[in-house]
């Protein structure tokens, strides 16, 4: 049996947007604004209701009927986002669209390696594209869903269909301080990510060094830094993960992610640890190395399976062999022992295999079982709670959010 699953990505470029783009991007801007006072008034924000209330009062712009739709719909995206936060209470201002972003699903073409929309009623321009991107969209069985402009980036949402892998085994996914380790019973390994972590302490050794007292000019100084730092470790961030995807792609493993909902709070002000500890920790995003590694996953079709908090509760300090509470030896660096089996185990290989180990259990149940555990070969994955659980990343991501690549 085999799956064929939707897989979504963006691809991005510069470009310079002509005065006829401009003046769009203002006009997409201020339709955004209209549906959302509409929206408000009314308090509506379902986007078939929203559309039905505020298409009339769009008619004053010169706008092709696709966009008026488009921001409508964005209008209406921004209103639901609203209105959740409203419900969990958190503090909320009245939304209003500052950024030029023109996004729309309809009526554009790629022809002769440019993006071509429509401008006006009747009139049409073409955006050219980069070498990249047109390499990106010429691939075999890709569509191109959408397009977003901004003042400087073109970006567009595509997607395929693709045969969705089938896996036999799995690897756990686990944060370090310096690196990420990827493994399993049969194997671990590292990638190192101490490069990153050292950037970022130069970035802020080198910060906090100006005497300066301006605070414009600290600020000014501070983001071109920041902005370097961010495009040296994306770099390195982005071929870590490649490489973590497709190893696992070559072996057939569906990768493991912990839940890392409320990290940052782990390493905090207050928490016991030192300035420097949390520094190194909050230095690299491991959020980030979660979503490219997510979204990569996706694309080639691996499936990946994000674990609750409840589901990795003391993965990095379980023996993963006997279920033991794991202890600490000083004279050895990195390094757990367990007294039960009385073996030693490097720190970082924990967590992994005790991730990959509770992902087995939910992947097994997810999907029916092999005639092999029918028999009652893999009784564990069989039994336990019979909810149907759904594997992040095989489900398509709406399409209003357009993930960056
Ligand atoms: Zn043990």
């Amino acid at each position: 049996m085999s799956f064929v699953v939707l897989a979504v990505k963006s691809v991005w470029q510069y470009y310079v947007p002509s005065k006829d783009i401009l003046g769009l991007l203002e006009m997409f801007r201020k339709m955004v604004n209209e549906s959302l006072r509409v929206g408000l008034a009314n308090e509506v924000s379902p986007l078939r209701r929203l559309s039905i209330l505020s298409y009339n009062q769009l008619a004053k712009y010169d706008s092709p009927s696709y966009y008026k739709l488009c921001a409508i719909s964005r209008a209406a995206g921004i209103l639901a986002a609203r209105n959740k936060s409203v419900k969990r209470g958190f503090p909320t201002k009245t939304p209003y669209a500052v950024r030029q972003q023109l996004v729309s699903c309809y009526g554009f073409k790629i022809e002769k390696g440019a993006l071509d929309i429509p401008i006006s009623r009747g009139r049409r321009l073409g955006i050219p594209l980069t070498k990249h991107t047109q390499e990106a969209i010429s691939q075999e069985g890709i569509t191109v869903r959408s397009f977003t402009l901004t003042i400087n980036r073109l970006s567009l949402y595509i997607a395929r269909d693709t045969p969705k892998i089938e896996c036999s085994s799995i690897v756990g996914v686990d944060r370090n301080l310096r690196n990420l380790t990827v493994g399993n019973d049969e194997q671990t390994r590292h990638y190192d990510l101490s490069q990153i972590v050292r950037i970022a302490n130069t970035t802020v050794r080198i910060v906090s060094s100006f005497r300066r007292d301006d605070a414009r000019i600290r600020t000014g100084i501070a983001s071109r830094y920041g902005q370097r730092r961010t495009s040296r470790t994306d770099h390195l961030l982005h071929s870590a993960t490649k490489t973590i995807v497709a190893v696992a792609v070559r072996k057939t493993t569906a990768i493991v992610l912990e839940n890392i909902e409320g990290i940052r709070s782990l390493y905090r002000k207050g928490n016991g640890q030192s300035r420097k500890y949390r520094g190194r920790m909050n230095g690299w995003s491991f959020a980030e190395a979660q979503r490219q590694i997510e979204y990569k996953a996706q694309w080639l079709g691996l499936p990946v399976i994000r674990l609750s908090r409840r589901e990795t509760m003391g993965s990095s300090i379980t023996c993963p062999r006997c279920g033991e509470r794991l202890q600490s030896d000083k004279r050895l660096e990195r390094k757990l022992r367990c007294g039960r089996c009385r073996i030693v185990m490097d720190r970082d290989q924990v967590a992994a295999i005790n991730l990959a180990r509770r992902g087995r259990v939910r992947f097994a149940r997810s999907r029916p079982p092999t005639l092999l555990e029918a028999q009652g070969g893999a009784v564990e994955a069989v039994k336990g709670n019979p909810t149907p659980t759904v594997i992040p990343g095989v489900d398509a991501p709406k399409l209003t959010h357009p993930r960056r690549s």
